[in-house]
């Protein structure tokens, strides 16, 4: 008869049908963006399912981010219905907090472990470089926990560190010190950090052979996603989980004289592994990712069956072939030509604004226009390389009245008013976390200080306690009595959170607990209050994301019937950029290049297409940077599916200072009939732009191709006047003023003061109109010049 999964693979080409039915150990997939990898990924699982060749909790798969767990999880659901329940879909970062939710007593630590984010450790690691001094040996926290974070990603911990360091070297002795104290404060805390929550997976696996083995045998089938961007670390989890069970136990037992040994392990018993990937598709080198990994996946995995996709069935042959003109000039790749069946389609658009505005006026232009073609919001993307990008992008958007999303959830969470919610959620279900406890105790105001937190710490320490049993005896505590009472209510109020949310009986806790226990921390405390009672306008914004946090926790609890306060930090923590808190559905989504891996667009623009951007100016002198940032553009371009935009801006002003910018290297190498520009560089510099080096004198025979077209001009001048319709909408969502200064008269000796720099003085004006520039001298930061229109100053 046919084969039960024989409709999953309708519509499949060849090699696709061989990557979905294939079932040897190892397989590897290696194709260029938009041909199906993440697709079949998703077909095999089904296949295996519907085959009944596997349980759901026999299959671990492994995505980049959340959202793409999410995804593929719904997508197998569609193909093979409810069996698919009990499969582990997700990222590697939340398939290592599972298993170390389970076994982390194995090792000295709690089910209740803390995660600590970036900006947690980044705190501690602060706080240790100034107790060692270590900034005297040019130790600055962040230089610190990129080497730390980077050494844990080659699973090197201090001691193996110190190992091969050169020891002698003080610098290197410091470093080393604050490497040891970061972990020994951690464990003390209770907490992983990012990198650890793999990492520390390893070394259980390692160390305990047996509890290895548990996840040996239930693991049968491991998939992998976006396999070029895993680093040592995930290379070795997934390495381990790969061995034969019993392959690193002992002799068992001996009995009636007889030693008992266990089948010897072999090769078969171990899981099936898959990887997809796309060594184009690296792009986070600088985060310790590795394309051998996929290079030498081959020798890894002895008799591993390699598939190629060519075929792309996203975009069209127009983007495609810059897609493949771009990468091609990346040396040290093998080549591989994508193409496609559906059409050369539209010519890709270039555009070239006077400035960033200028280019954001053009993007929201035609963004509307695409819109009125039938095109959905939901279906455009605008891409840049920084974030600070987004905020030119913003400010015409909201003019314009384009709803659009930020991706990038994270920001959220980076919040103070979030970041002291989630630490009063740590203080309950982590008592051992100091960190969390610190940075609450005086939040609000109680009146306590460093020094009553350091009679606490002492008292603590003396008592072998923890820092949150010190506060139940506040009358212990040589503190005067107004601190006495101020630290006895924040007790009370945390035992009652306690008491709610993760009940001394054992019972599960009501699925509401986090959300009321949330509202009764932030009520009983005062914290809301607080913020209510006062004037700043800011504060009441911050009301209004505090009931954002309680409304996730109740999303969270519908999800999650059973999900504890433990569980709800765990999913917070790991929330990545590209996860977000709302649906993007009926609005543009922005964001950077490096979130848009994986995704896919009807129109996509990628914006700031300049020297400096992209490739970016970090990245020029580091060894294989370029390389990368190509990678990252051609990431860019492959996520459009019918058009796609290229702009770029002639100058570009960041925090109000005017820089001149070239047009990216990259644009070069795009065949020029690809390209129609829709006002190019030429144009600009023919009207006598700011732009000093036409990049067209560099390329023989026109550069950029003529500009047929009439060139949209600035617009950016003539529209000022906020649109009235819908602004109050998307009022919330202004990201910064929105200036317009184009009347402020200014002149030398005046005195300004600007809302980064503080307060300066003129020293001359120059140009005209819309590009009217002041230069000043700032008292604090020194002289820099600003385009008068937007900067955000005022005369004093
Ligand atoms: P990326 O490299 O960007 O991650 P990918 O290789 O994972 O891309 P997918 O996202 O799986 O590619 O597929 C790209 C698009 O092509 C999707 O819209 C998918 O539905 C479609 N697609 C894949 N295979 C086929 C096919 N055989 N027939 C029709 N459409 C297909
Ligand atoms: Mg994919």
């Amino acid at each position: 008869g046919p084969r039960p999964d024989e409709d999953l693979l309708a519509g499949l080409n060849q090699p696709q049908r061989e990557a979905v039915t294939y079932r040897g150990q190892a397989l590897l997939i290696v194709a260029g963006a938009g041909s199906g990898k993440t697709s079949v990924l998703t077909r095999r699982i089904a296949s295996l399912l519907r085959n009944k060749e596997a349980w759901p909790s026999q299959i671990l798969a492994i995505t980049f981010t959340n959202k793409a767990a999410g995804e593929m999880r719904e997508r197998v659901q569609q193909l093979v219905g409810d069996s698919s329940q009990g499969m582990w879909i997700s990222t590697f970062h939340s398939a290592c907090v599972r298993i170390l939710r389970r076994e982390a007593e194995q090792f000295g630590f709690t089910r209740s472990f803390t995660i600590y984010d970036s900006g947690d450790s980044r705190a501690l690691i602060k706080r240790l470089v100034k107790e060692h001094e270590a900034d005297a040996y040019g130790l600055t926290p962040a230089a610190t926990q990129g080497r730390i974070s980077k050494l844990k990603n080659e699973l090197a911990d201090a001691e193996s560190y110190a190992r091969q360091a050169n020891m002698s070297d003080p610098a290197e002795r410091v470093f080393v010190d604050v490497f040891n104290d970061y972990q020994r404060e951690l464990q003390r805390a209770n907490a992983f950090d990012f990198d650890d929550l793999i990492g520390q997976t390893v070394y259980l696996f390692r160390a305990f052979p047996q509890v290895a083995d548990v996840y040996r045998r239930r693991f049968r089938h491991i998939l992998v996603d976006e396999y070029q961007d895993t680093n040592h670390a995930q290379y070795a989890l997934i390495h381990e989980l790969t061995r034969p069970p019993g392959a690193d136990s002992q002799p068992i037992a001996a009995s009636g004289g007889m030693m008992i040994f266990e089948p010897e392990p072999s090769a078969e018993d171990a899981a099936s592994l898959t990887v997809v990937g796309d060594s184009d598709q690296s792009i986070y080198a600088f985060r310790g990712a590795d394309i051998r990994n996929i290079s030498e996946f081959e020798r890894d995995y002895t008799g591993a069956k390699v598939v190629m996709l060519e075929q792309n069935y996203r975009s069209t042959q127009n983007i495609l072939s810059a897609a493949n003109a771009v990468i091609s000039h990346n040396f040290d790749r093998k080549d591989k030509k994508l193409w496609t069946d559906v059409g050369a389609g539209e010519k890709i658009i270039g555009f070239t604004g006077y400035s960033q505005h200028d280019e954001a006026q053009f993007v929201a232009d035609e963004v509307d226009t695409l819109r009125r073609g039938g095109i959905d919001y939901s279906q455009m993307a605008v891409f840049y390389r920084t974030n600070s990008q987004s905020r030119a992008l913003e400010e015409i958007f909201i003019r314009s009245a384009v709803p659009y999303k930020i991706m990038g959830g994270t920001k959220f969470y980076e919040r103070a008013e979030i970041k002291d919610a989630l630490a009063y959620l740590v203080a309950v279900s982590n008592p051992a976390d100091e960190m969390a406890m610190r940075r609450i105790i005086n939040r609000p105001r109680r009146g306590i200080g460093d020094v009553t937190i350091e009679t606490i710490s002492r008292y603590a320490q003396d008592q072998q306690i923890t820092f949150r049993d010190a506060l139940a005896n506040s009358s212990a505590l040589s503190v005067g009595p107004k601190i006495q009472t101020a630290i006895a209510h924040l007790d009370s109020v945390l035992a009652q959170a306690t008491d709610l949310m993760l009940p001394a009986s054992g019972e599960l806790a009501p699925p509401t607990a986090v959300a009321e226990g949330l509202q009764l921390l932030l009520g009983k405390t005062g914290y809301t209050d607080a913020l209510r009672a006062s004037r700043d306008p800011q504060d009441e914004a911050r009301v209004e994301n505090l009931d954002e946090l309680v409304a996730v926790a109740r999303e969270f609890a519908r999800n999650n019937p059973e999900g504890t306060v433990i569980d709800f930090l765990a999913e917070v923590a790991l929330v990545s950029d590209a996860d977000d808190l709302e649906d993007a559905s009926g609005s543009v989504s922005l964001m950077t290049m490096h979130t848009a891996k994986g995704l896919e667009y009807d129109a996509v623009f990628v914006t700031g297409v300049e020297e400096d951007l992209i490739p970016h100016r970090i990245s020029a002198g580091e060894p294989g940077g370029p390389q990368e940032e190509r990678r990252l553009f051609y990431v860019g371009i492959t996520r459009a599916r019918k058009r796609l935009y290229l702009s770029l801006a002639m100058t570009r002003a960041q925090f109000g200072e005017v820089t001149v910018a070239m047009p990216s290297r990259f644009l070069q190498e795009i065949p020029p009939e690809l390209l129609h520009w829709r006002q190019s560089p030429g144009d600009v510099n023919s009207r006598g732009g700011t732009q000093p080096r036409a990049l067209n004198a560099r390329r023989p025979g026109g550069g950029f191709g003529p500009s047929t077209g009439s060139g949209t001009g600035s617009r950016y001048g003539d529209d000022l006047v906020p649109k009235s319709t819908s602004i109050e909408k998307f009022a919330n969502r202004i990201p910064a003023k929105v200036r317009d200064n184009g009347d402020l008269e200014l002149a030398p000796g005046d005195r300004i003061r600007h809302d980064d720099f503080g307060e300066g003085r003129v020293d001359a004006v120059t140009g005209e109109g819309a590009k009217r520039i002041a230069h000043i001298r700032f008292d604090k930061v020194g002289a820099k010049k600003l385009l008068i229109k937007i900067a955000p100053i005022e005369k004093l």
